[in-house]
């Protein structure tokens, strides 16, 4: 193509804090009973003063270090004048020029390995490199939530189209999180996404979950001439912030990892066919519609200075020390990156098992422990990792514990019995351990029902006789 895409992300995640950014009101709002969690702060209700959540902002912080980012010693939040019916004070109380995290980064190297196995090794070379430059995370507060619906038989609109409004979740502590525009294509786009969400979610101070409207996203999206910055690109493949496109689109309504690539996509090609025809796009906001597959335009985009930003005179500045700073990133444990890497070196883990058990803090620390556990028996890290990846392991099911005496016990049935019986015999263990239990624990008529099951798996004239001496011999 004879244009380079420029894409920049603002990433919204809402804090799972106990209470909101300004209130006392509890923040747990989703699936509550409209307007049940709202006062006089969070409704806007004229002289109502705002309280900071300290830990909010402590949380702010700690994404921002997890991000790479420069923690200023002095912060201060500013109100962003808008109307809208789900703000009722007519204004945001967020952050404009002294946000809480400044100049961070992302690499995307470390956590592509499964993505890249298939592309040639130059182009690996130079994707692995890649740098996502985080510009700023900064604090502000969630909106009330429209909804649009029938209005109630019982009201005297009934029937009629009517948007009501639900003040839950207007307060909610929402942490805003902007790229600088390095990305050039939607799969760095969704991998960078989902490395956000992973730290989010490993820091604890956020499920981002997508679906909910815990994580939002916003991609803005512009097409370079390729010619116009080749010649500046040295090492270097972004493109100068004096060479950027004079217009941008962004694009909102994406509530999937999905949908932002394919969002991504079909504004690349709108808005290559506009410049082809000599045509500049035009500055807007777009929505995403799933069920076209295109964007529509939604408004034009405002300016920074329609929002007549100016300082929160209800807040005072927030300042920092850098003790303070150091505490909070010492609240940070290993991060997925890190323990990609440990995994790989520590365990011999190939980059493909590693960047699977690492995927959640949940899963690591459940194989970590049954590695510990095994250690003493002679297992191997990598016959745990492949059996949690291979069977798909529940581990909300199976202790760490009983998990390595399964693999013990699958150990000592591959020396008695054939192929086919010993993997049966393997699957029922793995996926009754009730009855396992209950049958070592003396209940031995639980033998039935495992050699039913395992009779399941195997050719209808499979001897009992065989399979219950096989399962005895396992579960010994
Ligand atoms: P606004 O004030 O309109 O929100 P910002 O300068 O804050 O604009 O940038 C918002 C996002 O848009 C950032 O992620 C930034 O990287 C990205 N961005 C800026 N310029 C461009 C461009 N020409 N094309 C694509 N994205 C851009
Ligand atoms: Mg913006
Ligand atoms: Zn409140």
């Amino acid at each position: 193509m004879k244009y380079q895409p420029v894409i920049g992300l603002e990433t919204h995640v809402e804090l799972k804090t106990e209470s909101k950014m300004f209130c006392r009101c509890s923040a747990d709002y989703f699936g509550q009973k409209p307007n049940t969690h709202t006062c006089l702060v969070c409704l806007g209700l004229p002289g109502a003063l705002p309280v900071p959540n300290k830990k909010a902002i402590d949380w702010c912080a700690m994404i921002g270090l997890a991000l790479n980012c420069e923690i200023p010693l002095f912060s201060k939040f500013d109100r962003k004048n808008y109307f809208y019916p789900d703000l009722p004070k007519g204004y945001q109380i967020s952050q404009y020029d002294e946000p809480f995290g400044i100049d961070g980064y992302v690499d995307l190297s470390a956590s592509r390995v499964s993505q890249v196995a298939s592309r040639d090794s130059e182009e690996r070379k130079a994707k692995s490199e890649k740098r996502i430059r985080i510009r700023r995370v900064h604090m502000e507060e969630d909106t009330g939530k429209l909804i649009h619906e029938l209005a109630d038989q019982r009201s005297k609109i009934k029937d009629q189209r009517s948007s009501f409004i639900d003040f839950n979740r207007s307060g909610v502590p929402l942490v805003e999180i902007v790229t600088e525009p390095d990305f050039d294509n939607a799969a760095d786009v969704k991998e960078y996404l989902q490395k956000l969400q992973q730290i989010v979610r490993y820091l604890g101070v956020s499920n981002a979950d997508m679906e909910k409207g815990e994580m939002r996203l916003e991609p803005n999206i512009s097409l370079a001439r390729r010619d116009s910055h080749v010649a500046s690109r040295n090492h270097d493949k972004r493109i100068a912030n004096s060479e950027l496109p004079s217009y941008k689109v962004e694009i909102k309504n994406i509530n999937s990892f999905r949908f932002v690539e394919k969002a991504i996509n079909y504004e690349i090609e709108r808005q290559a066919e506009l410049l082809e025809k000599g045509e500049t796009p035009v500055q807007e906001t777009r929505g995403w519609d799933e069920r076209s597959g295109k964007t529509v335009s939604q408004r034009t985009k405002e300016e920074a200075h329609d929002y007549r930003y100016f300082p929160e005179p209800d807040i005072p500045p927030i300042r920092f020390a850098q003790y303070q700073i150091s505490k909070i990133k010492d609240q940070i444990g290993e991060l997925p990156d890190q323990k990609l890497k440990r995994f790989q070196t520590e365990y011999k883990l190939t980059p493909y098992d590693a960047e699977i058990l690492t995927r959640e803090l949940a899963l690591a620390d459940y194989f970590e422990e049954a590695v510990r556990t095994g250690k003493a028996h002679n297992v191997a890290p990598k016959q745990i990792a492949n059996y949690i990846i291979n069977k798909k392991l529940n581990i909300k099911e199976t202790a760490p514990s009983e998990l390595v005496e399964l693999i013990l016990t699958t150990a000592q049935v591959i020396s008695v019995g054939s192929e086919e019986l010993r993997k049966a015999i393997e699957q029922v263990i793995l996926e009754n351990p009730k009855a396992v239990e209950d049958y070592k624990s003396g209940k031995t008529q639980a033998i039935g029902f495992l050699i039913g099951k395992v009779k399941s798996l195997l050719p209808p004239k499979s001897s009992t006789d065989k399979i219950k001496e096989q399962i005895e011999q396992a579960l010994k």
